[in-house]
């Protein structure tokens, strides 16, 4: 069917692209057209359909200008009233009209009415519809008739052939997909219509089914592509990091050890790794990097660390040096603050292969920027960056596809992936292995879906010899006293961040508030030292800053979310978060996370003001009431919703429509298992299932 340009720039805003489009624009609800109800048989408040013959209509201006017509069958009267009104509306709904009006009913000022009723009119034999009418999620200028005419020619015109093979169809007991779309888009008046609404009808099924089976074919086709893949095989020799552990003040715990050993093998193999090492905060991630740096730099080639906030790029830098300077190997700092000659200089050093370990934020890494045998990429704080860009990075070796709109997601002090142009290609057709850490637990349904193309390991273990952290829930009218309590952590040695309030409307009120707070505080704590970290300072002052409060010199921190991530200092032990009911939930547990690093007992006082709304009272019960952050995760899962909580909704990428990774968690089970079975043993049916759900999906989806 020829379909107009102005329809197709509607069919556009509503995501509709090709024909397949209009066969998944699935109803939003449904008018039951099928059956008249008498009106003496109308339930107040149920949606019915009635016929009969219009015996009054006039126009009142009381209560407010309307259309009030009397509808009578053989039961009774009904009354239909209309707010606004055309004049052709007054002459369908003439005295001796017959009609029929569909409409929830109600009781009215003069007795049952319905107010604005679907009406139309009727001649002797007008048949009844055979199925529900759909009714369609629309956009402005395109009635619900244009939308349902074209969907139906979809329907008809399309091949809709079944790509689940037959026997695996039968074994989930799932109905026929044409058949399955078919009745979502009209269903017969038997139909159970709440189930319908509920997503729970065997025909919703197939498609949350179908949804989730082509996103697993997808992510799985990508993981095993891998292997077809080339990347430089970085054998353990051992040398280096048997030197790094060595040195190290500490015994690698059983579970770094664990995940270690997994990343070691996967760097010695010819395909590029690409691994998420998960753990909770404080876990230890950093000298697993290191020693996975080391293995890299054995072999002969380059590795690369970036960090999302300048602030955790340079500790790591800090650390690093020191870790490996004993070992014979200098890290280069990359920093956007570096003055351009400097800049220049550790290019060159990176280019010329001089430097063997490069660290620094993402958006460092530039076009400019040139390794001579890169081998290995390692990200950390991953999760800062939401599935785009990582989706964006996985895709051909880590050149990032053009650029993603605005800095939605991204938190405060965040550099944008945007603008940048990472090349980190190690030259030929060869690409890096690839290390992802998070702090931030990914929900298994999560993990199972937009992260099934990775391998993941995870540190659920904390290093020994660290005490509980004590979460404290003040309200802010006790104010006075979380003061008594830095004052008294300060003189006894120890020292405390104080976390100022998120504000995100304005960045500039943000840095006004953190600024005020640091006055008050220097005011009220004119005994201690007191410095002040936000997202405005330079990479010079925020470092300087850091380096004082690391050192002792600086007692109490004042500090915006910029260290939310990574920032490591054990003998901070007391954490305030000023109104932390705006805070999301993440981000409360990074940053409870920056104390309990030490042997000295912890505490985060959570301050925050009445009136709480309901969302922040949920979210301040679960971080009192949990520490372990998967499952801090999952009941953040639970009130957000992936589409939040992986940052993407903003950044475009495609969620799953259809199915509720709250809800469908055994469909994915089952969605995963076919998939895998579906590429061994039906790869044609896999194919044709994905050039079904994928075929307009932009290039990152796309297999
Ligand atoms: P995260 O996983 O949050 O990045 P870090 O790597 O910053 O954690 O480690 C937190 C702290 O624990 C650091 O001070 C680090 O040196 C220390 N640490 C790491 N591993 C161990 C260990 N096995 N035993 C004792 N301390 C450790
Ligand atoms: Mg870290």
């Amino acid at each position: 069917m020829k379909i107009a340009p102005a329809t197709l720039s509607k069919f556009a805003k509503l995501g509709i692209v090709t024909p397949f489009d209009l066969v998944l624009h699935l109803p939003l609800r449904y008018e039951d057209e099928t059956r008249i109800t008498r009106i003496a048989d109308l339930t107040p408040g149920v949606s019915a359909q009635v016929e009969g013959e219009i015996i009054h209509s006039e126009v009142m201006f009381r209560p407010r200008r309307s259309l009030v017509c009397q509808l009578q069958d053989d039961s009774g009267i009904l009354y239909l009233r209309f707010l606004n009104f055309y004049p052709s509306q007054q002459k369908q709904l003439a005295v001796g009209k017959k009609i029929r009006a569909l409409g929830e009913p109600r009781m009215g000022f003069f007795g049952d009415e319905m107010v604005h009723p679907k009406c139309r009119n009727t001649g002797e034999s007008t048949p009844l519809k055979q199925a529900l009418t759909p009714v369609y999620p629309t956009t402005a200028g395109l009635p619900q008739l244009t939308l349902t005419k074209h969907i139906h020619a979809a329907l008809n015109e399309l091949q809709l052939d079944d790509t689940l093979p037959e026997p695996i169809r039968q074994r989930l007991r799932l109905p026929e997909f044409e058949p399955s779309v078919k009745l979502l888009h009209q269903p017969p008046p038997d139909t159970d219509e709440d189930a319908l609404l509920a997503r729970a009808h065997p025909a919703w099924m197939r498609i949350k089914f179908d949804e989730l089976l082509a996103q697993q074919l997808s992510m799985r086709v990508h993981y095993r592509e891998r292997s077809r893949r080339v990347a430089p095989k970085l054998g353990a020799h051992n040398k280096l990091t048997d030197g790094l552990l060595k040195d190290l003040p500490f015994a690698l715990t059983g579970a770094q050890k664990k995940v270690w050993h997994e990343i070691s093998a996967d760097l010695s193999r010819p395909h590029p790794m690409q691994r998420l090492l998960q753990g909770d905060v404080g876990s230890g991630k950093t000298v697993v990097a290191a020693l996975a740096a080391l293995q890299a730099i054995e072999n002969g080639y380059q590795a690369a660390f970036m960090a999302p906030t300048e602030i955790l790029a340079e500790q790591h830098y800090l650390k690093l040096r020191d870790w490996l300077a004993p070992l014979g190997i200098e890290p280069v700092w990359l920093s956007g603050s570096l003055k351009k000659k400097d800049k220049t200089a550790a290019a060159e050093r990176i280019a010329s292969g001089d430097t063997q370990l490069a660290i620094g934020t993402h958006a460092l890494f530039q076009t400019s920027v040139e390794f001579k045998k890169l081998g290995l990429v390692i990200v950390d704080e991953q999760h800062k960056f939401g599935v785009q860009q990582r989706l964006a990075l996985r895709g051909k070796g880590t050149t990032l596809l053009p650029p993603v709109r605005g800095k939605a997601g991204m938190g405060v002090g965040m550099e944008s992936l945007t603008d940048s142009t990472p090349a980190l290609h190690g030259g030929g057709s060869s690409e890096p292995h690839q290390l992802m850490m998070s702090a931030t637990p990914i929900p298994r349904t999560l993990a199972m879906s937009y992260y099934a193309d990775l391998d993941v390991s995870v540190i659920d273990e904390l290093p020994p010899g660290r005490t509980p952290i004590v979460t404290k829930l003040v309200n802010d009218a006790r104010r006075e006293e979380v003061f008594e309590r830095v004052r008294v952590a300060c003189l006894e040695g120890r020292q405390a961040y104080w976390v100022c309030p998120l504000i995100d409307e304005s960045e500039a009120l943000q840095l006004q508030t953190a600024l005020e707070t640091h006055t008050t505080l220097t005011q009220i704590f004119p005994e201690l030292r007191i410095g002040l970290a936000h997202g405005k300072l330079s990479s010079a002052e925020k470092a300087q800053t850091m380096a004082a409060f690391k050192a002792g010199e600086l007692q109490l921190l004042v500090a915006t979310t910029v260290i939310e991530v990574g920032v490591d200092v054990p003998n901070a032990s007391l954490m305030v978060i000023d109104h932390a009911e705006r805070m999301g939930l993440a981000q409360l547990h990074q940053l409870r996370g920056r104390v309990g690093r030490g042997a000295a007992e912890s505490m985060c006082v959570l301050l925050f003001q009445n009136p709480l709304s309901e969302l922040a009272r949920a979210r301040l019960k679960i971080i009192y009431e949990n520490t372990d952050g998967f499952e801090i995760a999952q009941q953040d899962l639970r009130l957000r919703g992936p589409g939040e909580l992986l940052g993407a909704r903003q950044s475009g990428v495609p969620m799953l429509r259809f199915a509720d990774l709250g809800e469908d968690d055994k469909l994915l089970d089952k969605a995963r298992d076919i998939a895998d079975e579906m590429l061994r043993d039906f790869p044609e049916s896999a194919q044709a299932h994905l050039q079904r759900w994928m075929a307009n999906k932009p290039d990152y989806l796309r297999t």
